[in-house]
Order: C-alpha cells, then structure tokens, then sequence
C-alpha cells in the first residue's frame, strides 16, 4: 500500500489546508480546529465489496491479516504495510442476545452486543491505538503520551511495552480511576503521572507537555486513533454477513467512538460499498451530558460544516463560571468537555443520529444484564443497554429494528463496581418493581453468609434449589 494517497485536513470548511501524514498538525478543538484523515480513493486499491475482505481470514498467520483493524487496511490506507504496528487487537465477538433483547422490547434476534473488552488491554481503546502507534512509527517519536480516565493509558502502556517502539507517559487526574485500569498502566511499565484535578485537568496538561517536550500525543484528539476505530464497524458489519443493522449504540465520552463510526459508514457510502448507514444513538450518563443537552436542548447540530461555534463556546464558558463537573459511576464516560464534540455532530448527521442520557441505576442495570445473560462489561458500556430500552420505550427504536451495542470495556476493568451492585442491600425497589410497573428478575446477585456448619450449609444449599 502507499501512503501518498493520505493527507490531513482541518475538519472545518473556512481552512482547506492540506498536510502530509508525517506532519504533527496542530489541535484545538475548541476552536473548530480537529484534524481529520482524509484519502484520495482513486489512489487506494478499494476492494470492490466488503465481502472480498473476508479471505484474509485464510491468510491469519500474516500477522496484519490476522488483526482485526488491518485486514481492512485498504479502508484506513494511510499506512504501508512495514510501517503497521499490531499486537493482534480486533479479536472480538459479535453476541446475539435474545433475553435481553426482549427484556428491552425488541424481537428476540434483534439485539446484538459487539464486545470490545476482548481486544489486548480490555477496551475498545486497542483499535485506536494500534493506528496511532502506526502513526507515531510514521513520525519517528520515541515517546507517546495521554490523559486518561484508565482505558486509554491501559491502551497505550500494553502497546509501549508489546512493541518497545516508544516510551509510554500516562497522565491521570487525582479523583476517580477504577483499579483493573490503572493496574494495567503500572504493570505495563508507564511512566504514570498522577496530577490533581480531573480528566480534563489532566487533558489540557498533557497537551502542553506534549508541545513542550515534542511527545506523541495519543488522546483521541489524535485523528489517526479514529481511523483504527472505524474497524469497530466493519467487524460488526463483517459478523451481520455485511447486511448493516437498523441501529448503533454507544456509550459517548470523549466522542471518538461516535466520531469514527460516522467517518466509517460516511466513506463506505462513498464508495458504494454499503447502500444503507444504520442510525447512530449515542448515550450520555446523566451526571456527564454535555453532547445530549447540547444536542437534544441546545439545537445543536453540525449544520452541514457551519456548526454554531459561539453557542458552543458560550456553553462551554457557562459551565465553567458555574463550575459544573461531571460525575457518574461510568468514569470511562465521565468528560466535561467532549474533544470530539464536532466530529460527533458530523456524525449524528451522516448516521441520523439521537442522544440520549441514563441515570447511574440504570447504567448499572444494563451492565448487570449483560453480565446474567452475556460475558459482562464495565459500567460505561452497560448505559448502552439503559439506551436502547430508552429508545424502545420511546418507539424511536421500533421492535423489529436490528441493533449493536457496542460494549467498550471488558468486566474485569472496574470489579469494585460490579461487587458493590451485588451487594447493595438486599429489598431495594430495583428488586421486584421498576418505576415501569414492571416485574423484573432481580439483578443483584448477593453472596449468601452461612456459618461454618455442614448441616445449616446443606440446607441452605438445598433450599437455593
Ligand atoms: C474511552 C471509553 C469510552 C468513551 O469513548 P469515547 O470514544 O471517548 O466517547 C466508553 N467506554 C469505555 C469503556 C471507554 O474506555
């Protein structure tokens, strides 16, 4: 593959310079400022569908065929194949999961959960850093750093320590980290910087280093990042035999996810490779809304390039002058200010995309669910169960409708979360009634105490059924 056929842009339409791959481009995000990859296709060797693809899978000892981010290489062409780095991320799994699909009210095919905790740190956070090691390699730095709230330090710890190529800094703020994370930082050998104040404290810091020091930045302000993520879709797409389904839902924090996906299906479309782009949802956690207000009360839209600037800066500004901080149990997702807000909106626009905020219970119900009827996830990625039953209930998701979760993180990452669910105290309303009316199964799995005793345990044992 050659990589003249990629260039970086600013993604706003007043500037329409163009830079080389191997050029650091300046970010602000605020500012309308993002970069964006951008392909000249009639340079790429395009496969003529999707399903072509799909042979590499013959090929699996060929480590970029294996990978499930580079077997689609062509659609992310701005990398030769000596300059890829992978670890064998992408392994993932598509589940069906039929009780909870009619635990939310669709039929019972049509739920399916995309499970990203599979992938080497745990999170979906692999398929972007596999890109932007690339594109460090690309670079030459021998050193990459990021803030994070876990996921993405996880990320960049396991591809420092894989492939030695660079040197790993990870900045982290002083308040919530759930342990699974940053144990994987610590034992990937990171250099972990721990500062006062929260992510996005944490963010503007390591940008200013980063300009400071001439360290690779790998926060997903990083457009190479987003263009690993893109392969999220098409593992998905891949797994439904390439027949796209009606609806996407994903957890929205930082918005990287959302702003890859709408950049996937906006270039698939492009080059007929698709002939239908699902829906996007978006799901916000309550405590950490700033795209679903913005979004569904503000009127705030991409606009076809002309996204309101002022009222996003004003918004901003008012936030910060009432000192409004995000907090929700999902700490993946708990960001003030999205950096990829206008990505995101462009996003929403190509995917006819809705947002939608779930309180904190019902995030934890949906990532219960997913651990009684599937393979778990962390709490972030449980609010897109809490979405859909949302959607569904508001009939904007219809019953018949064919929808993929994506769940970004893996179960393991935030065990405190999941013990302290199962061990809230026992005849909470969760248990029997939801605010609906509706008998549920209980969800709290509690440990039973019995006393050292083999006949009260037999009896008890015996009891259980
Ligand atoms: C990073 C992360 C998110 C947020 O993804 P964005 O692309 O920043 O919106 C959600 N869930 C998990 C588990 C994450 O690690």
């Amino acid at each position: 593959m050659s990589a003249d056929a990629a260039y970086q842009t600013y993604i706003l339409p007043e500037d329409d310079s163009r830079f080389a791959v191997d050029e650091i481009v300046p970010v602000d995000p605020f500012a309308g400022r993002l970069v964006d990859v951008e392909y000249d296709w009639d340079k790429v060797p395009v496969p003529s569908s999707l399903r072509e693809l799909e042979s590499r899978w013959y090929t699996r000892r060929n480590p970029l065929d294996r990978s499930g981010v580079w077997r689609f290489r062509e659609l992310l062409p701005f990398a030769t194949d000596e300059q890829i780095v992978t670890i064998g991320e992408g392994q993932t799994l598509l589940q069906r999961c039929d009780e909870i699909a009619l635990d939310v009210g669709l039929k019972a095919n049509g739920l399916h959960l995309q499970y990203e905790g599979m992938n080497p740190s745990g999170s979906f956070k692999d398929n972007g850093m596999t890109a932007a090691s690339t594109h460090a390699r690309i670079v030459g730095a021998t050193s990459a750093a990021c803030a994070s709230t876990g996921n993405t330090s996880a990320s960049l710890a396991i591809y420092s320590s894989a492939t030695k190529l660079f040197r790993c800094f990870v900045f982290i703020g002083s308040g919530k980290i759930a342990y699974g994370k940053l144990s994987q930082a610590l034992d990937y050998g990171a250099h972990t910087i721990q500062i006062e104040g929260d992510f996005d404290d944490a963010l503007v810091r390591v940008r200013e280093v980063c300009a400071e020091l001439g360290i690779y930045l790998c926060n997903s302000v990083n457009p190479f990042r987003l263009e690993g993520q893109k392969a999220i879709m098409y593992r998905i797409l891949e797994e439904l035999d390439w027949e796209p389904p009606d609806w996407i839902v994903v957890p929205g924090g930082n918005l990287g996810n959302s702003s890859a996906f709408g950049k996937a299906f906006a270039e698939l479309k492009h080059l007929g490779l698709v002939d239908r782009v699902p829906r996007l949802a978006v799901i916000n956690a309550e405590g950490s809304n700033t795209l679903y207000d913005m979004y569904e009360h503000h009127g705030i839209r991409w606009n076809d390039g002309r996204p309101p600037l002022e009222d996003v800066d004003s918004y901003f500004e008012t936030m910060n002058a009432e000192d409004r901080r995000a907090s929700t149990i999902a700490t993946a997702i708990e960001i003030n200010r999205p950096v990829n807000l206008l990505k995101c909106l462009r996003a929403l626009e190509t995917m006819d995309g809705v947002v939608r905020e779930v309180s904190d219970e019902e995030i934890l119900d949906g990532k219960a669910m997913v651990g009684a009827h599937g393979f778990g996830c962390e709490p972030a990625s449980g609010a897109t169960i809490a979405g859909v039953r949302r959607l569904r209930e508001e009939g904007v998701i219809a019953p018949s409708d064919r929808v993929a979760c994506v769940l970004t993180g893996h179960e393991l990452k935030d065990p405190t979360a999941t013990v302290s669910y199962h061990s809230s105290p026992p005849n909470s309303p969760d248990d029997v009634l939801t605010a609906r009316g509706v008998t549920r199964t209980p969800l709290a799995n509690r440990p039973v105490v019995v006393p050292n005793d083999l006949n009260r345990l037999v009896e008890v044992v015996r009891g259980i059924g």
